[in-house]
Parts: C-alpha cells; structure tokens; sequence
C-alpha cells in the first residue's frame, strides 16, 4: 500500500517527487537505537536513491547519536596509515610548513580519517564540520594539533579553500547533500580532491535482508544514495572521478545477522543466517561483492580540474 507520506516527499538527491508508486517497495524498519518508531525508506523512481520520509524533526535528530556511537570512538593508533590518493605526491609537494595544505574533513568522527591524512602529507591544517562543533572538539583532542571546527551553516557560508575534502559516511546524514556537495565543489582548490564514501543502495545485504540491513542506520540516514546519481552530480560540476569502488564491512554484517535473527525469524531465513555466517565472518563475500559493485558501501575520488572553471 503505498505511503501518504511518499506524495508529499522529494528526493534528496535528484529532487523527483517520491510519487505514491515508488520505483520498488518501500522499507520500513525500526530504531538503529532499539526504540519502537517504525521509518520508511522510498527508493527514488528517477534516481534509485532511497529517502527517509519520516525522519524526526531536525531540533531532537541529535537524541539518536549516543555517546558510545561507532564512529566516535577512538583509533588505535596501530589503525592508521597515509591514505591511499591518486596526485598524491603533487599535493603534497605543494605543501609547505608556511603554506600548509587545507584538510576538510565533513563529519569527522572519531578524527581517524584526519589523524591519517596527517601521516600522508608533510604539513597540513586541519578543519572539520559537525552538527555540535564543541562535542567534536573534544573528541578530537586527541589529535594534539587544533582543528577548526564549523557548524553545517557555516561551512555553506565560508570563502575558505581546501585543498582535500573529504565525505566518509557524512552525506547521508544531511537533508541537503546535494547543496552541500555543490558547496564543497566551489570551494576545492583546482587540483584538489573530494573523497566520498557512502552506504549503497546496490547492497546485496540490502537485497536480502532488506529492513534488517544495519546500513540504513534509521533515522540518522536520510537517504541511501545510489552511487550512480552521485557521480552524475560529480560529472555535471566537471569534476573528474579517479577511483570507484566498493567495499563491505564485516562488523556491519554481523550486525545485520544478529537483526535479521530476531523472533519471529522462519525457518528459511535461519538457514539462510546460518550459511551467512559460516561462508563469511563476511570476508570472502565481501571481497566477491566488492568487485560486483555489490558491497556495502561505495568510494568515489574525484579531482578538481586544474585549468576548469
Ligand atoms: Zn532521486
């Protein structure tokens, strides 16, 4: 049947109306949380992306990112190593101790994916955006090296340049990916690369385990997008993708297991956990996945054209 809310919803990615005959089913799941609110994800008729058509009003979003949430955790520091970038060796030979390179980080977490670039290039400053800039401060402490720190508002406002920017699984926290994204474009110096990762609607595990799929994270993901329609976006701002890829992870696959084995859970389906998980700890799987565009979640690099507009 299909959802009063779908008439009224657009989607955040390429903007269609999510019409009352979505491109498949809708899917309902519960609180990545444990709580009892079912949300709705409606995959896109244009684009594929799924969108979050119940999320909760903006002012209590932050009540469902808890304190023992995964990517606020601190990494061993045996855990990091330089990133892995195409024109690597040419933006770090731009960098110089007066003229550091300029690292955005969108989302920062634990501050993992910025402790890292720091061991890529010899001489960075750093910024990060975040809902709460003073929570992230202090869990970025760590980093012994200030960060600046901006609230979404200000990161649409700034005339600040960058020379790396970087999305890990921070889009699909936004209402507006799609402003955000245009913004960091205009605002990445001409050589500059913008990294993305993101959950995928090409999932396999979404596939088969559908609501119980621990990548929809409700109601903190407002939409899953399809990776397609990013690189479309990416294509139509003349940025040129380098690298695509997909990758899974094992944890979330446990996760997924351990949701899809709850009562009531028919006999078809524990057979079908039960060979999950002896095939995987999801290794082989994902390696498989990974080269079908089936995993997880996705990775784009893109660079900003030096002689572009
Ligand atoms: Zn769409």
């Amino acid at each position: 049947m299909p959802d009063r809310h779908a008439c009224q919803a657009s989607c955040l990615w390429c903007g269609q109306l999510l019409r009352s005959l979505p491109a498949g089913r809708p899917i309902r799941t519960r609180d990545w949380g444990g709580d009892d609110t079912v949300y709705t994800y409606v995959p896109c008729s244009h684009c594929r992306s799924l969108v979050l058509i119940n999320p909760p009003p903006a002012e209590l979003m932050g009540q469902h990112y808890r304190d023992d949430y995964g990517p606020y955790q601190q990494p061993l520091a045996i855990s990091l190593a330089p990133l892995r970038l195409p024109d690597r060796e040419a933006l770090a030979a731009r960098a110089t101790p007066r003229q550091p390179l300029q690292i955005l980080d969108y989302g920062p977490g634990s501050g993992a994916w910025l402790a890292c670039a720091r061991l890529t290039f010899p001489a960075i400053a750093m910024a990060a955006v975040d809902f709460d800039p003073a929570v992230s401060g202090q869990r970025l402490a760590w980093l012994q090296q200030p960060v600046a720190l901006l609230a979404p508002e200000e990161f649409l406002a700034t005339a600040h340049r960058w020379d790396v920017i970087n999305f890990s699984h921070s889009l699909e926290h936004v209402a507006n990916p799609v402003t955000v994204l245009e913004r960091a474009i205009e605002q990445l110096n001409p050589g500059g690369l913008l990294l993305i990762d993101a959950p995928s609607v090409d999932s396999l595990s979404l596939r088969i385990w559908g609501p119980c799929w621990q990548g929809l994270e409700a109601p903190r993901h407002l939409s899953i997008p399809a990776a397609n329609q990013v690189v479309r976006l990416l294509c139509h701002q003349r940025l040129q993708l380098r690298r695509r890829f997909t990758y899974g992870s094992a944890a979330l696959f446990q996760r997924t297991l351990e949701q899809a084995s709850q009562p009531p859970c028919p006999w078809p389906r524990r057979i079908l956990i039960r060979a999950g998980r002896a095939v995987c700890g999801d290794g082989l799987l994902n390696r498989c996945c990974g080269r079908l565009g089936l995993a997880t979640s996705f990775r784009l690099i893109a660079s900003k054209p030096v002689s572009g507009p």
